[in-house]
């Protein structure tokens, strides 16, 4: 079996990798995704296709595409991204006339969904959900090992599920979505509004953004928990306490065996996990008298999203329907 290429799209940045049938990834590129142009961000994919294939040389069995918009059931159409400028853009049709090669496309948290139970920490559950904390938070799940993708291609976007009334806006169009309180965005959000109104209290995020509290990033903050900085450490474990509530809402509705935790936040690890175990356990509806899920970090780390393409596209290319 040959290798084949995946390529993850996500708020900040567009990341391709070699992937092997056992999932190594053998080679990487990346380029910033331009946010706000479609024709740009086409250039961007097209750029590190071209880049991965003229270093690898050799066959290639397709291209998997996961990116961070809202397919349509067939993978034809992005219907909507929160984060990008997709709006009914028949995206495959477009990538396939640029890259003359099988292609699979669908949704990044899907993707890193399917990777990790194929390769990673939800090997052999029965019914997994896998949550990227990225710019926003990207939802997916394989149940009786089948990726689910909903009636209309929409399924698992649990990151807009209203966890706050009249909480903060969404890109979604709704207030008090979860990806708002949990994600790499909102640890940006909430140390701003820190920095703002005790500045004393975050003199060291202040320090990093020469004392300009609104050009704080999540970045900032998981850089500075690293260091040892106390409020961004109690921001991290915010997110991860946010994370619980939410894991156990979801097990309520799929009572999962296992929920992997990827995307960007993740390099973060238990910071993040610790407090989001303690809040699962305060929180399960019928706790004490009945098994929740585990949490656990994945284990393809950030990659989990192009790996997962790349098994997705060779499949389809075995099925016939790439
Ligand atoms: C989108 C998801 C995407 C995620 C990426 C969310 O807002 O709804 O489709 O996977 O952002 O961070
Ligand atoms: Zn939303």
């Amino acid at each position: 079996a040959l290798p084949a290429l995946g390529i993850d799209i996500g708020g900040t940045k567009v990341a391709g990798g070699v992937v092997l049938p056992d999932g190594t990834v053998t080679d990487t590129a990346r380029r910033p995704t331009p946010g706000k142009s479609v024709a740009a961000t086409e250039d961007a994919i097209a750029a590190v296709v071209d880049e991965l294939a003229e270093r690898h040389g050799g066959p290639l069995v397709g291209v998997g595409v996961g990116a961070a918009g809202w397919f349509d059931r067939t993978g034809d159409t992005v219907l909507f991204s929160p984060h990008l400028a997709w709006r009914n853009q028949p995206l495959r049709k477009e990538l396939s006339d640029r890259l003359q090669r099988p292609l699979w496309v669908g949704n990044d948290a899907d993707a890193a969904a399917w990777a990790e139970y194929r390769y990673g920490a939800a090997r052999g559950s029965s019914l997994m959900l896998m949550i990227t904390l990225g710019t926003g938070i990207g939802g997916g799940m394989v149940i009786d090992g089948r990726l689910q993708r909903g009636a209309h291609g929409v399924a698992g976007e649990y990151g807009h599920m209203r966890v706050v009334p009249d909480g903060r806006l969404c890109a979604c169009g709704n207030r008090g979505c979860w990806e708002q309180y949990a994600s790499g965005n909102a640890l940006g959000t909430t140390a701003r509004e820190v920095a703002h109104s005790s500045p004393a209290a975050a003199a060291h995020l202040l320090d990093r953004v020469d004392g300009d509290p609104d050009r704080i990033t999540g970045e900032d903050v998981a850089r500075a928990a690293a260091d040892g900085d106390p409020l961004a450490g109690e921001l991290l474990a915010e997110v991860g306490t946010w994370l619980g509530q939410g894991i156990a809402d979801l097990s309520a509705v799929l009572d999962p065996e296992v929920v992997v935790i990827g995307g960007g936040v993740s390099v973060l690890g238990e910071t993040v996990l610790g407090p989001a175990r303690q809040r699962l356990e305060r929180a399960l509806p019928g706790r004490g008298f009945r098994p929740g899920p585990r949490i656990v970090a994945a284990e393809l780390g950030a990659q989990a999203g192009l790996v997962g393409a790349a098994d997705l596209v060779r499949r389809a290319v075995c099925e016939g329907d790439a």
